[in-house]
């Protein structure tokens, strides 16, 4: 499950800005995720709180954001919206697609005291 592995993560970007942005308490956090990430939210959701139990974000609220992917359709030379990783170009139905986006995961914005 790499989802604790992200939360863990998440939690370490949290406790680092902390001392810059000068917070003690994290209540909220807006996660984006790409659709090609691979996360499972709730899973995601779980790990946060167990991994977060006794830190300056115990208890937070994890908001997640779906974003768009993104490929450049060779073919027709123009980038185009995929929902999943080996999907066609929904213009030409052709397979020459790189994705360009959709399998970042980064933290949008923060609610803190
Ligand atoms: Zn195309």
């Amino acid at each position: 499950m790499h989802e604790m592995a992200l939360a863990e993560g998440i939690l370490q970007v949290l406790e680092e800005r902390a001392s810059t942005d000068a917070y003690a308490r994290v209540r909220k956090v807006w996660l984006e995720i790409g659709p090609l990430a691979c996360v499972e939210p709730q899973a995601l959701r779980f790990s946060f709180d167990v991994v977060a139990s006794g830190t300056l974000a115990e208890g937070a609220d994890l908001e997640i954001v779906q974003t768009e992917a993104r490929a450049w359709c060779l073919p027709c030379a123009q980038s185009v919206a995929i929902a999943q990783r080996f999907d066609a170009c929904p213009r030409c139905g052709g397979h020459q697609l790189q994705v360009t986006s959709g399998e970042q995961l980064r933290i949008k914005e923060l609610e803190v005291d």
